[in-house]
């Protein structure tokens, strides 16, 4: 039975807790908020599917190909605002629906958690929409989605790289009718700060969320905003350099440990498609960017190709070169190096959300950059 000794090697996929046919698998958070398997010994029949199905413990990646890489942009204006990157997300998911499918990926439950779940109406797609940087409960959605795949429904499968690991593993079998979407993922901070995020917003807004965007545009693709908008009408919005949540995060203070070492990045991919912020489009395309958001998108498998050629009307697409896009993308190849005081960080998690950020992340500009602001601040008056 799978016994979790090492967390670097365990990404919390719930391959194992999908397979295990008594259900005696539970997935439960550690200190630092990241859920784990833990086996129910009294119940376990010892059939050994939980080990091999783990696609870390079976490590054997099949032969994958280069990828082709593509700059595309959703010619939907109203599309690419609530987007995080160019939009790509939304066309290939309509187009699913289109065709009568499911699109599975992360959505925010009522207590504003991160977690996978299923839509299958133009109408919801909003729900999917836009990262969420905490990590996402995949719960029963394996198992789901294989229900759809067996009984025929087109299945569009968004996740991270280490998800869709999972969901290739626990499926065992290539289905005509999955499509397989990964992201290039910087890591997944823990769902334990993000609640206590929720949390103190809620408390000093004095009112519930409705809405949370963590990849605001109103300030620029590039300048994206972390913010909040509550029931009783109030808003919080900040640069995501000024906000405490985001500063962890991007600091890699509050990661997972097996983000250090990640075993599912690389240009070759378990994916059909990769998706991902276009950085530096400036310089892959040679031309202005207009700051409204550009994604990078990685084709790994005919099937993926033929996704991406079918959004001929909704996507303006160009072919981009791969290493000149990973060079200004390092997060696609390259796992984070942990924050030199991760361990002290999670030991005081009881300090303020503010407190932390302070200490382990603090906020620095510039006295250049603060005029810069200011001068542009009052330049909008
Ligand atoms: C945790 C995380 C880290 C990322 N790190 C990078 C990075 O370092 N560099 C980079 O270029 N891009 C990164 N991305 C990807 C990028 O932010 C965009 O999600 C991507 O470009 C797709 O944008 P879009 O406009 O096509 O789609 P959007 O409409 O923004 O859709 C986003 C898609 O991502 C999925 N998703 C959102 N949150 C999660 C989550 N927590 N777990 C699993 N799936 C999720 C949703 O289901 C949706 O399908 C990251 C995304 C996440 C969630
Ligand atoms: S060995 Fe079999 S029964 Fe036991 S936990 Fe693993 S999958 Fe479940
Ligand atoms: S299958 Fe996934 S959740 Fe289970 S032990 Fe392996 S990596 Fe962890
Ligand atoms: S960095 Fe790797 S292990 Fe961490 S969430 Fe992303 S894909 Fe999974």
């Amino acid at each position: 039975m799978i016994n979790i000794l090492d967390k670097s090697k365990c990404n919390g996929c719930h391959a194992c807790y999908s397979v295990c046919p008594k259900k005696c698998i539970k997935m439960v958070a550690d200190v630092e908020g990241f859920l784990y398997p833990q086996v129910d010994s009294k119940e376990c029949i010892n059939c050994g599917k939980c080990v091999k199905v783990c696609p870390i413990l079976n490590s054997e990646k099949p032969d994958l190909t280069q990828p082709n890489a593509y700059a595309i942009v959703n010619k939907r204006d109203d599309v690419l605002k609530r987007s995080s990157s160019g939009g790509v997300f939304y066309a290939l998911a309509t187009a699913t629906i289109e065709k009568n499918g499911v699109v599975f990926g992360a959505t925010f439950n009522k207590d504003g958690q991160v977690e996978h779940s299923f839509i299958d109406s133009e109408h919801d797609v909003w729900k999917i929409m836009g990262s969420k940087y905490a990590q996402s409960k995949i719960g029963s959605s394996f198992i789901l989605a294989k229900d759809f795949l067996d009984n025929g429904r087109e299945v569009l499968f968004v996740g991270t790289p280490c998800q869709i690991g999972g969901l290739r593993a626990f499926l065992g079998k290539e289905y005509e009718n999955l499509l397989c979407v990964d992201i290039v993922c910087h890591g997944v901070p823990s769902p334990k700060l993000w609640d206590k995020y929720v949390k103190y917003q809620e408390d000093k807004h004095g009112s519930k969320t409705v809405q949370i965007s963590f990849r605001d545009k109103s300030t620029g693709w590039r300048a994206y905003s972390m913010k909040f908008e509550f029931e009783n009408g109030k808003v919080y919005q900040k640069p995501h350099e000024e906000d405490a949540y985001m500063r962890l995060f991007l600091s890699n203070v509050c990661l997972r440990p097996s983000c250090h070492d990640c075993y599912f990045k690389g240009e070759k991919r378990l994916s059909d498609i990769t998706l991902a912020d276009c950085w530096g489009v400036e310089r892959i395309l040679g031309e202005k960017d207009d700051d409204k958001g550009v994604s990078l998108t990685l084709t790994h498998t005919k099937k993926g190709e033929n996704a991406l050629q079918s959004l001929f009307n909704s996507c303006q697409t160009r072919k981009v070169d791969l290493d000149k896009a990973i060079k200004e993308n390092p997060s696609a190849i390259r796992s984070t190096i942990p924050h030199k005081d991760r361990e002290e960080f999670f030991a005081n998690m009881d300090l303020s959300i503010l407190k932390s950020a302070k200490k382990y992340a603090p906020y620095k500009i510039g006295l250049k950059e603060r005029l810069a602001r200011l001068l542009k601040k009052i330049g909008e008056k």
